[in-house]
This record gives C-alpha cells, structure tokens and sequence, in this order.
C-alpha cells in the first residue's frame, strides 16, 4: 500500500464525491487544482460519480489530467458509500475528503496539510455554527448531535463536517472496516487517532440543489444511532420492569384495601379498573421478556458489525511486528 517511504508526508489523495454536479465541477476543478500546485506536493483526485444521471462524470473525462482518477459507482450510493470508495482508491500519504459543491472552501486545504506535516493523523474541518444553513438546520444538527452522543456515548462536536485530512495510517484502518449504513465521520471518530481542528466558512451552494433531504437525514442519523449503540434496545426492556413494578405495587395495593379489608380507604375500585391493572402487569412482563431476547441481539448485532476489537496506531507503537498486530486482533 505504502508508496511513498513513511514520514515524508510529501503526497496527498484527495477525495470527491459526485452526485449530478455537471454545473459546479469545472470551476471547482480549476480551483482545486490550482491550490493543490501552489502546495508543491504530489497529488491526485479522485472524483466518486455516485451514479449521477446529468453530465458529471463526461466532463471529468474531458479534464484529461493524469492525476484525475474516476470511481463510477453503479448506482446512486449515497454520499457516505461514495467517500469510502474513493478512500479505497487514493493511494497516497493522506487523504483529503471534500465536497464538490464548493461548500468546502479549497483555499483551506494548505492549513489542513500544514497540521498535518506537524504530526495530527485527522485534520477535521469544523463548520462555524452559523454560515451557510437556516436556523433549522442548525437546530437540527444540534439536536442530532445531542442525542447521538446520549446514546451512543461518544463525543462528537456538532460542527464537525466530513470536510477532513486523514492520514494513510488511518485510512488503512478506515478501509478494513466493513459495515454498511455507515457515516463516514462518525468512523473515523471512532477510529481516533491525534486530531486537529480548522474552522471554516460555509459557502452557499451556487448550483443546484442539496441532495440531503431532511428524510434522508432522518434516515441517516436514526441508522448510525442504530449501528453505535444498543441503547435503544435496552431502553424497553427498563421500560417494562418498571411498568411491571408499579402495576404489582398498584395490584396488590388494591387486593389489600378492597378484596381484603373491604375498602377502608374508599378507592371503589370497579372490576373493570382491576383488570386494567392485570393487563398492564402483563404488558410489563412482555416488554421484560423482549428485553432479555434484545440482550441477545444485541451481542449478536455487535458481532456482526465486524469492526475490530481495536485499532493499533502502528506508527507509535515500539517493537510490534505488523503480523504480531494482526495476531493480537482476535
Ligand atoms: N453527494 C453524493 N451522493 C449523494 C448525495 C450527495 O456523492 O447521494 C455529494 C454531492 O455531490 C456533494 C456532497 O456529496 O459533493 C455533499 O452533498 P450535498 O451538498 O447534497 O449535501 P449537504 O451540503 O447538504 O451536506
Ligand atoms: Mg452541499
């Protein structure tokens, strides 16, 4: 995989994913190659046409440039999948993943590669909280954010965006990983590694329109909280214990005062009334009983994610063999 002898950090990748930008690639193109000479490193792009059905992937052909690679996919993959396959394809020293609507503003990429060259294995490009969205978006992704972390028990900071430099090392370990409903970021944070941060500006789109329906956005936040968490699982499962303790103390509170001591108190409890309590109690111990099945599901949705137990940072650590490392990986 290592092309370049390691450490030198004299070569990048980077990485854009394409659906129907006929009208924004050409300009985005000349900019990007024009920062990207001005950094004196050898580079690529690789352009990801995610299946777009206007004019994308003709005019990257019409670039004629030997450092344009092009991934066509199939089909439509969505953006995520379009980023790991163009994480699959770069092949050099790092990697730098954009989008090519011009929202990520290249003229960054010189800071990313500078914190890069001063050690940070991540660069995470961090979106300052107003530009570029309405008030709802925003309260939407804070929102997001927010209940991500609850259940998930990461830490992501809600500004983050998939406008990143990761480093060869990390993109290995990004490779291997092979589930689907993935988020690219959310991955890469749970990765780790030494990170670093650039704030930038937002832009507007200039053409056409965001792809990512609120729908979509839906979608994509409830599956990654599916695939980082079994919380969601477990939470029924509490739900149906205290259900069925509170309908046991109700019921036997009830048996006590009115079948027993022939209604001390005066509750009047109608029969009708006794049998909602029974009822309840039974719908406690099913949702229980779910819980205990989710338990199982759980370990076997974990396992089937068939991400690695660990991630090792190969560079810093001392005496490890690459095969003792895979040994080690059970
Ligand atoms: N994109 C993609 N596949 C899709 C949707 C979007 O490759 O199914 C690309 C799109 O061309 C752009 C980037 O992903 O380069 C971000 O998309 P968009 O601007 O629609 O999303 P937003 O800015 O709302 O995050
Ligand atoms: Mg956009």
């Amino acid at each position: 995989m290592h092309i370049m002898p390691l450490n030198k950090k004299k070569s990048i990748s980077v990485v854009v994913p394409l659906f129907n930008e006929e009208k924004s690639i050409r300009s985005f193109h000349k900019s990007l190659v024009e920062v990207l000479s001005r950094t004196k490193l050898e580079f690529e792009i690789v352009y990801v046409d995610d299946g777009s059905i206007d004019d994308t992937a003709n005019v990257i052909n019409k670039f004629k440039d030997k450092r344009v690679k092009l991934v066509a996919l199939s089909r439509n993959f969505g953006k995520e999948i379009a980023l790991s396959a163009g994480v699959a394809t770069g092949k050099y020293e790092a990697i730098i993943m954009l989008d090519g609507d011009g929202q990520h503003p290249v003229e960054l990429i010189p800071e990313f590669i500078s914190q890069w060259q001063s050690g940070s294995d991540v660069v995470i490009g961090l979106r300052k909280a107003s530009s570029g969205r309405s008030a709802l978006g925003r309260m939407n992704s804070y929102l997001f954010y927010k209940l991500f972390n609850l259940i998930s028990g990461q830490k992501l900071i809600p500004e983050s965006t998939d406008f990143r430099l990761i480093d060869r090392d990390v993109a290995d370990e990004f490779n291997k990983i092979s589930e689907d409903h993935r988020m690219t970021r959310f991955l890469i944070d749970w990765l780790g590694f030494d990170r670093s941060y650039v704030n930038f500006d937002a832009k507007k789109r200039e053409h056409g329109e965001a792809s990512y329906s609120t729908g979509k956005l839906i979608n994509l936040a409830f599956n990654s909280m599916i695939s980082s968490s079994p919380k969601p699982l477990y939470f029924f499962a509490y739900l149906g214990v205290m259900i069925c303790l509170l309908s046991l103390f109700l019921g036997i509170a009830v048996i006590l005062e009115q079948l027993i001591l022939s209604d001390p108190l005066g509750w009047k409890f109608t029969g009708t009334a006794m049998l909602g309590i029974l009822i309840i109690f039974l719908v406690g111990i099913v949702l229980m009983s779910q819980g205990i099945i989710s338990v199982y599901i759980s370990r076997i949705h974990n396992q089937s994610k068939g991400r690695p137990l660990y991630v090792v940072n190969k560079r810093k650590s001392v005496g490890l063999s690459s095969q003792k490392i895979l040994k080690y990986k059970s």
